[in-house]
């Protein structure tokens, strides 16, 4: 692993979630739905229709510093919300540090 940096997330941290995405192919691990690839038209699309289809990254033990590739998997954001309501139990999918580590900048 390279030198910590203050922020929890590695440099290339898109890069890395672009490699598990493209590796799942654009469906979700867990629901399997197809998700939209970058590139691809959402024209016509609403902002949660495109929320609802947009593949995320999760790290399966929680903690943001490990992307070794077997704590990552691709999952679609209302999984994604899921795991991590599960867990913390009072996500609001409009909490914006969860939408920063799901990767959404839209
Ligand atoms: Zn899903
Ligand atoms: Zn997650």
């Amino acid at each position: 692993m390279l030198k910590k940096s203050h922020n929890r997330y590695a440099e290339n941290w898109v890069d890395i979630a672009f490699e598990v995405k493209q590796s799942a192919d654009w469906k979700c691990s867990k629901c399997n739905l197809q998700c939209i690839p970058p590139g691809d038209s959402t024209k016509g699309l609403s902002r949660s229709e495109r929320m609802a289809l947009t593949l995320t990254v999760h790290h399966k033990n929680f903690t943001p510093e490990d992307n070794r590739l077997d704590n990552l998997c691709a999952v679609c954001t209302s999984c994604h919300l899921l795991y991590h309501c599960r867990r913390k139990g009072n996500i609001s999918p409009g909490q914006l540090s969860l939408w920063k580590e799901l990767g959404i900048n839209y």
